[in-house]
């Protein structure tokens, strides 16, 4: 049964069972699924709890006991009531015991640390230029950039959440990052050993669509599309966070977008959508075409149709995506001046116009509200995740 008292059906559960649940998986569920609700409603009795998640009140009150325990869970007064008898003691999250460390490494130059609150706050920020570089070298700055964040934490640390850019397994290594030089790098293994702290390291992108689900009021179903020195995605269905089979899933940036080629991409293909998209493409056309336009005007339009071909050839490479998962939430993140315009109009005209409007009449592209913190937000989700069980 699930918490809403339904039985679970296929449509929540994967085909074929791998592992027999044991007792200690429903605790951990029900444990899990109290810190939850606390963590997204606050302030609730005990009585509360048990109404909410549908557990008895001896469970919730067992499983209060434990989490105050460990800190986790505070009691925070009474609840004015207008009626007689003993007021109830109203519960939180202890939001201000813990505090999370983040990385960003994506950056082409910068990299960036914080701590966050549990709430995924920005309490504190530092960075670290990358100054070129690269393998081991690239591996010290991050470990004196992790260093300097730990030491601004006024609070014990829940764990580390770092977004990489790159393939990330699920072990935390970095299987391929051209940028800073790393193959199989085992990033977060390395990092755990150093810091004795829990470490969770994802995709930069990956890390990107958590942020927007958690702090961005995102739905379960949610498409992200990180536009910076490369590009990538993330996908989320159902609330959860899409893999894939090599740890590769969303690198939309080196499929070939139609079949009449395009600029030459680093990889050594022509018309990826990177060719076609990235910051550093789009700024260099926008750069070159200002210079070649004989008045302010034909700059402008020459500019219009830069991002406006961009954004059409996103919109190809997201069109049978969109179709196969009927997505319906697409957020793009990535420098406004260049996505919020003319680009993103021309992916949701091209999106209209090559999937079934009317199972896609809703389809929704925005900007994300997140910033460029997104990434530091979404590595702190991981680590909420990991370590409590909640986003
Ligand atoms: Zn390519």
């Amino acid at each position: 049964m699930t918490a809403t008292g339904a039985p679970r059906t296929i449509q929540d559960r994967a085909l074929r069972p791998t592992t027999k649940v044991l007792p200690e998986h429903i605790r951990l569920n029900n444990r899990t699924l109290v810190l939850q609700t606390l963590y997204r409603t606050g302030l609730q009795s005990r009585a509360d709890l048990a109404r909410e998640t549908g557990l008895t009140r001896v469970t919730v009150s067992d499983l209060i006991s434990e989490l105050m325990g460990e800190n986790l869970v505070i009691e925070l007064g009474q609840r004015q009531e207008p009626r007689p008898g003993k007021p109830a003691t109203l519960l939180d999250i202890n939001r201000a015991a813990f505090q999370i460390v983040s990385l960003d490494l994506s950056g082409h130059t910068r990299l960036r640390g914080a701590v966050l609150s549990l709430d995924g706050a920005v309490l504190s920020s530092s960075g670290l230029d990358l100054a070129g570089a690269r393998g081991e070298a690239a591996f010290d700055t991050v470990a004196e950039l992790l260093a300097q964040v730990i030491a601004r934490a006024t609070a014990p640390i829940l764990g580390v959440g770092i977004g990489s850019p790159g393939i990330v397994d699920r072990a935390g290594v970095v299987r391929n990052a051209p940028n800073l030089g790393w193959r199989d790098q085992p990033l977060q293994a390395r990092l755990q050993g150093l810091t004795g702290l829990p470490v969770r390291v994802v995709n930069d992108a990956n890390a990107a669509v958590l942020a927007e689900h958690s702090f961005g009021g995102a739905d379960h179903d949610l498409l992200l599309v990180k536009v910076g020195h490369g590009v990538g995605a993330g996908l989320l269905i159902g609330g959860r966070a899409i893999f894939g089979e090599r740890f590769a899933a969303g690198e939309i940036g080196h499929v070939v977008v139609g079949t009449d080629d395009g600029p030459l991409c680093a990889c050594g293909k022509s018309g990826c959508l990177e060719a076609w998209l990235s910051v550093p493409r789009l700024t260099k056309a926008i750069h070159d075409a200002t210079a070649a336009a004989a008045t302010p005007m034909d700059a402008e339009r020459a500019i219009s149709d830069i991002l406006t071909e961009a954004g059409r050839r996103l919109g190809i490479i997201l069109a049978p995506v969109v179709g196969a998962l009927n997505l319906l939430e697409i957020v793009l993140s990535g420098p406004p001046e260049l996505l919020d315009g003319a680009l993103s109009a021309a992916t949701v005209e091209t999106l209209r116009s090559r999937t079934m409007a009317t199972e896609t009449g809703d389809l929704t592209l925005r900007m994300t509200a997140q910033g460029e913190d997104i990434v530091l937000r979404g590595a702190a989700v991981m680590v909420l995740s990991a370590q409590l069980g909640v986003s």
